[in-house]
């Protein structure tokens, strides 16, 4: 067999062409050539030009003649409409909630660590109610020092839980908060209902 590259110049080309008028690969010969070009990649350059061809060829749908031509913005119209959608199939919504629970879990302990005396989630305890630090996450919440939560909660027009973790992180931690458990923030709710009467 011939080694070096195979070269095809215009007469082998026609000179092939004519031989194969009128006659039709056998199964086995295009199963062969199917073989020889599975896993090829194309050029980017033959990607694009391919592109191109197929747009410029006779019935491409669309471009600036077509009667739904709205001026080139259909790319972005199918991209909003496709993420507003994505969310909502049913595979992607588990999906979507694992994530966002996990990412509002990292956020909590993050700003209830920062706003913990020791560097973790825990109660700062201000009324000596526990002797052990008290850790458990579903009861750890922050608490507005000097008791404004709901007028701050209208002033950044969130509600919710992730909403307040969200701000802080993005404020970066402002002072006025700490990490108190349900059980100081009862005591602490009853002490200022005292101190108004
Ligand atoms: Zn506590």
């Amino acid at each position: 067999m011939q080694s070096g590259k195979y070269v095809r110049t215009e007469a082998m080309r026609r000179r092939r062409s004519e031989a194969m008028k009128g006659k039709n690969l056998s199964d086995e010969h295009k199963r062969k050539i199917s073989k020889a070009l599975k896993g090829r990649r194309h050029s980017d350059e033959h990607i694009r030009n391919a592109s191109q061809a197929r747009r410029d060829s006779v019935g491409w749908p669309g471009g600036p003649d077509h009667p739904n031509w709205r001026g080139g913005i259909y790319k972005d119209v199918g991209k909003k409409e496709y993420e507003k959608t994505y969310r909502q199939r049913p595979e992607n919504k588990i999906k979507h909630n694992t994530q966002s629970r996990a990412y509002y879990q990292r956020l909590k302990i993050d700003v209830l660590s920062h706003y913990s005396l020791n560097g973790v989630p825990e109660c700062v305890n201000p009324f000596g109610e526990h002797k052990d630090p008290y850790t458990n996450l579903d009861a750890l919440s922050i608490d507005h020092i000097h008791g404004d939560g709901a007028k701050h909660k209208r002033e950044i027009g969130k509600s919710g839980g992730g909403a307040i973790y969200q701000w802080l992180k993005k404020q970066e931690y402002p002072e006025g908060f700490q990490t108190l458990c349900m059980n100081c923030q009862c005591i602490k709710r009853m002490k200022n209902r005292e101190v108004r009467k």
